[in-house]
C-alpha cells in the first residue's frame, strides 16, 4: 500500500515538472542575447519579445546570469562534460 502511493506520489511530480518546463516563457530584449524572468531588473521597462524558453534557446540565446542563474550553473556542468568527452 505504502508502495503504490509512493509511486503515485513520483509520477505527479514528473508530470507537474515537464509541464512546468515546457511550458515556460522568457523575455528577450532586442539588442541582448540573454533571455530573462518576467520580474528580472534587465527587462523592467523594456520593449521585450516573450517567447518560450525552447524557442529562444533554439533562437541563440543564453541565460541570463541574474535571473536564471540555475541556468547558467546547467549550461556550465554540459560544457565541462563535453570538454572532458574530448
Ligand atoms: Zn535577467
Amino acid at each position: 500500500m505504502f508502495r503504490k502511493l509512493m509511486m503515485i506520489g513520483m509520477l505527479a511530480v514528473f508530470l507537474s515538472t515537464t509541464t512546468y518546463a515546457f511550458s515556460e516563457d522568457v523575455f528577450v530584449t532586442q539588442r541582448g542575447s540573454k533571455y530573462h524572468k518576467a520580474e528580472c531588473l534587465s527587462v523592467k521597462d523594456r520593449d521585450v519579445t516573450k517567447m518560450e524558453k525552447k524557442e529562444a534557446i533554439k533562437e541563440g540565446y543564453g541565460p541570463c546570469k541574474r535571473c536564471f542563474e540555475e541556468d547558467v550553473v546547467v549550461n556550465q556542468e554540459k560544457k565541462d562534460q563535453e570538454q572532458v568527452k574530448k
